[in-house]
């Protein structure tokens, strides 16, 4: 039986313990998430009919201050993948130097089969459901997997309803009306482009001969590969759920972003329509893609992509993790002895919760900046844990996910230490 996600998680922890001096107690805990929610959500359908869809909210960690991650709309959402997606969190908040511990939510639904007005049912349903898990000093909402700043509007506009009272700062991720903030649509491309160009210069990788492969089209993915294609790199490929495309002379990116706009699917972009002729293509599978010779390779989908049955596949020389997850533990140790470098989602994918932490600030003060010092705050703060992790990787003579967990570790324990183990039960 394969491995479950949090035990997977659990295996990077472990390694990166072999450098860090830590409490028993402080590990002990960091083993569980501290509490999980698992909710029922009867929705009314269009067509008169009830619905009950299953949803989740972990807070998997909040030594260093209130839980912080994304809800999620999957099929395939349990209560394993939102406690390991919170375990993330907290890592990637303590690499970032955020004030937040870790949290992750979810609802296992299809979104695509829902209409518009049942989706925000849903929403302002799972938020009804879990108001009293949540709240801006307690446990804050962001968007993932197949949610966005609409979503995250009739959450927090829920959450407002049900404590009567404006509370912009339970959700990030918001439409720029309602509190959002400049840059938070762009926040995980940019902060990965930041780690993206500081390690491959370090490698001295020039950016017109760099080609690079792309797995997902949405949020993430096509923002990271148009912001690739714009800076000069070469984007040869890229793929959503349908399939994907392949060009070894480089792909228009801002023409598929288009296409896929307007139908949905990244696969028919050069087939039909104006885009058609622009450049010979090969439609490819995903597992294509991920096996393709490329210098760079970017899993910004789902988790456990990469897993021990295609890792010793892989052709690429780098890979930047702006998915959560999508490498399994076993893949990890093929991709070393292969000598490919791998840098973590707890740093790469981290430009996200930087801004979101921005958008929180600002909805506390009600004061808001501009995009040029969202981006500067991003820049700065993604490039400094970036050069620290390498800078750790170098000193132990270990990879980049090592030495980010690390880097993590190292101020979890020093908070979890300031705060004692908060054992309740001990004998006096
Ligand atoms: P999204 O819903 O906007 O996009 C997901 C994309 O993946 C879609 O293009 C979908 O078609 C594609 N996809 C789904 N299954 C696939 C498959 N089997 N093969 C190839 N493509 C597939 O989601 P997103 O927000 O872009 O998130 C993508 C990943 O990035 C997730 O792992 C998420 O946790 C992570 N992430 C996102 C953010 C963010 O701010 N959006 C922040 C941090 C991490």
């Amino acid at each position: 039986m394969s491995k479950s996600l949090l035990a997977d998680a659990n295996v990077r922890l472990e390694e990166a313990l072999k450098y860090v001096s830590i409490s028993e107690d402080a590990f002990s805990r960091l083993k569980y998430p501290k509490a999980s929610l698992s909710v029922s959500i009867p929705i009314r359908m269009d067509d008169g009919s009830l619905k009950i869809f299953q949803g989740y909210r972990v807070r998997y960690d909040d030594t260093r201050g209130p839980g912080k991650g994304g809800v999620r709309y999957h099929p395939s959402v349990s209560i394993d993948e939102v406690q390991s997606l919170a375990f993330w969190m907290t890592f990637k908040c303590a690499l970032l130097n955020l004030p937040f511990g870790g949290a992750k939510g979810g609802i296992t639904v299809n979104p695509k089969e829902l209409s518009k007005t049942e989706l925000e049912r849903l929403s302002r349903g799972y938020i009804e459901a879990i108001a009293d898990f949540i709240g801006t000093d307690v446990d804050i909402l962001a968007p993932d997997v197949y949610t966005n700043e609409m979503i995250m509007g009739w959450m927090m506009d829920q959450y407002s309803i049900i404590r009567r009272r404006f509370s912009p700062g339970v959700v990030t991720g918001k439409p720029l009306t309602m509190g959002g903030s400049q840059g938070r649509d762009t926040a995980t491309a940019t902060g990965a482009f930041h780690v993206i160009n500081v390690m491959l210069k370090k490698f001295n990788l020039v950016k017109e001969t760099t080609t690079v492969a792309v797995q997902g089209f949405g949020n993430a993915g096509a923002q990271m590969a148009e912001l690739l294609f714009k800076a000069g790199y070469k984007v040869v490929a890229v793929s959503d759920s349908q399939g994907g495309i392949y060009a070894p002379q480089g792909l228009d990116i801002p023409s598929i972003r288009q296409y896929k706009k307007s139908h949905r699917t990244v696969t028919g972009v050069y087939c039909q329509d104006s885009v058609c002729n622009i450049i010979d293509h090969e439609v490819i599978t995903n597992e294509q893609l991920l096996t393709l010779d490329v210098d760079v390779l970017i899993p910004a989908a789902l988790e456990k992509q990469i897993t021990e049955k295609n890792a010793s596949e892989i052709q690429a020389k780098f890979i930047f993790e702006v998915a959560n997850g999508p490498i399994t533990s076993s893949a990890d140790n093929i991709l070393n002895s292969k000598g490919i470098h791998v840098f973590p989602d707890i740093l790469v994918n981290a430009g996200g919760v930087t801004v979101s932490y921005l958008e929180w600030v600002q909805n506390r003060n009600g004061l808001y900046w501009s995009l040029t010092e969202v981006h500067e705050k991003l820049k700065v703060r993604m490039i400094e844990e970036t050069e620290a992790v390498w800078s750790i990787s170098q000193k132990f003579e270990v990879n980049m996910r090592t030495s980010a967990y690390i880097h993590a570790l190292n101020r979890l324990n020093e908070a979890m230490s300031a705060k004692g183990t908060r054992d309740y039960y001990q004998n006096n």
